[in-house]
């Protein structure tokens, strides 16, 4: 046989591509004609969205759907996921579409559900709950809680996704300082469209009369199942409706102000923000954890001195311009807590619990109040934030969890002095050695943090001049090696990698093999794997790819860990 021959023959098979006319008539006799499409334009639409792309669309592994749906109903949902499995039909749900991971991977024939018709927004003033559907986004429903002095935590990135995707997705932001920082466990209720197309209703929607009080039964339950404990991400079924805990707020309105970049919310007499300067960061590190020892405050996070280049930057050349003149040791003696204040019950509330902020901020650890604005855009309404955090136009989350305050700050310092050594500090832009922002979740029980590698996305896009491909391998070494390694190392739980789910066989050997039992369970709910399909393996995909991207010092401690024990290992 001839070389060439025989390299045809080796070739993976292509693909597959499109759907049958057949099922697609019967997708159109669900939704109607108007709700679906397989036009190639309005597909693309749909294709490598939302962050995480800048590696991934680029890299070639996001797909077109063969066809964009919007079902009006959970019973509708329900058809076309009961079609899908009958067919043997791949399909994704995607709700808002701020993560790549609502992306068709690696094939050309998967169906994608738009869940965007399903817009029900009931509020429950008396029982402080919300029925919600996909397509209520966050910013929607907090103006509206707010007029009933209720309100809801806000996800760090911003107020355009789903109250209901964030929640399955990962459902955390500073506000979860006082509301439980688990989305599965603010959860009333829910519409399940299992990924076989069963409908199930959990919890209030059980009975419509008056569950609302439903709440944790002890022991397992289906929450927990498809919401899983980092994410399904859609792999395990579709959410139609959830019903969740929304809390009491103070009566007061914020009022939007400004236009544009400058657009703010004014805030009312009973929330204020105060920024303090530390000394040194145990001294910050000591004034949090007496904060939340106190359990006063309405959220408090440590503020790294690369947000304060970004609020006054007016552009991304007006930020860089500002933070190249940064140096180490302005990083390493800039040490900022900012503070919400809220009077829930009263004004006399905010302000006893400033005077015990004061004492224990200013007159115990020698802080300094800062002059803070009493605006807001960032942490209620997110006026103006469609996104933040991307200087370099990537997103460059390579790390976010939380555990003990221990195990993240031990972490966060890892990652800086990985972050600058060789390879990565001639891939990754300089970060003056800045140390990560961090914010303590319930009460300080866990310390949340976010670790940021920015990298210029011109240079990771094959169809870009700048493109350079040790860029990209800087990128993949640093996600799939130095993290992960730092995160089994330390015991810490990532959330994802640069959005996406780690890969299961790296990991899974050092994490008890965790993997296996969590496809195991999967595919007890999802026997013909159409639902998400592929997004389970993506991340084994790339490694298998590109196995370089492993580095020795990475397997030796992945070998160590899952041969002797985390207890035994020598890490
Ligand atoms: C810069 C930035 C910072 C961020 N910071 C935070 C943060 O601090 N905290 C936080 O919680 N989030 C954060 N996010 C995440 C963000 O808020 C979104 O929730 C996330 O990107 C998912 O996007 P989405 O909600 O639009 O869901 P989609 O992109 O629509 O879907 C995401 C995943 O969920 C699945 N899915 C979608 N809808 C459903 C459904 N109804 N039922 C079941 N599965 C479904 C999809 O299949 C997909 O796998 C951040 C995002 C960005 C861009």
């Amino acid at each position: 046989m001839s070389e060439e021959v025989k390299t045809v023959e080796e070739a993976p098979p292509p693909p597959p591509m499109g759907i049958d006319d057949e099922p697609f008539a019967e997708l159109e006799a669900i939704v109607g004609s108007k709700y679906i499409t397989k036009s190639p334009t309005i597909c693309q639409a749909y294709t490598g969205r939302g962050y995480g792309r800048e590696a991934f669309w680029y890299q070639g592994m996001t797909t077109r759907p063969c066809c964009v749906c919007l079902p009006a109903s959970t019973e509708e949902v329900s058809r076309i996921v009961k079609l899908c499995n009958r067919y043997d039909i791949p399909y994704t749900a995607g709700s808002t579409y701020w993560a790549v991971a609502a992306s068709c991977m690696f094939r050309g024939d998967i169906v994608m559900i738009d869940l965007k018709r399903l817009d029900t927004l009931e509020i429950d003033e008396k029982n402080m709950y919300v029925k919600i559907g996909p397509s209520i986004i966050y910013s929607q429903l907090q103006a509206e809680l707010m007029k009933r002095d209720l309100y809801i935590y806000m996800p760090g990135g911003g107020g355009q996704p789903s109250v209901v995707s964030n929640q399955m997705f990962q459902g955390q932001g500073i506000l979860n300082y006082r509301i439980c920082a688990w989305p599965e466990r603010r959860f009333n209720g829910a519409n399940w469209v299992n990924p076989e197309g069963e409908v199930i209703r959990c919890g209030i929607f059980m009975d419509r009369e008056d569950h609302a009080a439903y709440g944790q039964a002890p022991g397992p339950d289906l929450f927990g199942i498809f919401k899983g404990n980092t994410a399904w991400w859609g792999t395990m079924g579709t959410l139609t409706e959830i019903a969740t805990k929304v809390y009491p707020f103070q009566p007061e309105r914020m009022i939007p102000d400004g236009l544009g970049r400058d657009a703010a919310l004014d805030l009312p007499p009973r929330v204020q923000y105060q920024n303090y300067t530390l000394t040194t960061e145990e001294a910050l590190q000591g004034a949090m954890q007496e904060l939340y020892r106190e359990q006063i405050c309405g959220a408090l996070n440590r503020v790294p001195m690369f947000w304060r280049d970004i609020a006054k930057a007016g552009s991304r050349q007006e930020f860089w311009d500002l933070w190249s003149k940064v140096t180490e040791q302005d990083t390493a003696n800039t040490h900022i807590i900012r503070v919400l204040f809220i009077g829930y019950t009263s004004q006399k509330q905010l302000d006893y619990e400033m005077k015990v902020a004061e004492d224990i901020i200013v007159k115990k650890y020698g802080g300094t109040a800062r002059r803070t604005k009493q605006t807001d855009d960032g942490t209620f309404l997110y006026s103006i934030v469609t996104g933040m955090w991307k200087p370099t136009g990537f997103y460059a989350s390579s790390c976010v969890g939380f555990e003990s305050t221990r195990c993240t700050l031990t972490l966060n310092d890892q990652q800086v002095e990985a972050l600058n050594k060789e390879p990565y500090n001639s891939v990754f832009f300089e970060q003056h050695k800045e140390h990560p922002w961090y914010a303590p979740f319930n009460l300080g029980r866990v310390m949340y943090s976010e670790f940021m590698a920015y990298l210029d996305c011109e240079k990771i896009d094959p169809a870009n001049s700048k493109f350079d491909m040790n860029h990209v391998g800087g990128l993949l070494t640093f996600l799939h090696s130095e993290i992960p390694m730092r995160v089994i190392q330390t015991g810490y739980s990532n959330l994802f990698g640069n959005g996406h789910i780690n890969s299961k066989t790296e990991l899974g050997p050092a994490s008890h093999n965790y993997h296996e039992w969590v496809w195991k369970l999967k595919a007890e709910f999802d026997p013909k794997d159409v639902c998400r399909k592929g997004l389970g393996d993506h991340m084994d995909v790339v490694i298998q790819s590109a196995p370089q991207v492993l580095t020795e010092e990475y397997k030796a401690v992945r070998d160590n860990l899952a041969s002797r024990g985390w207890k035994d290992a020598e890490i």
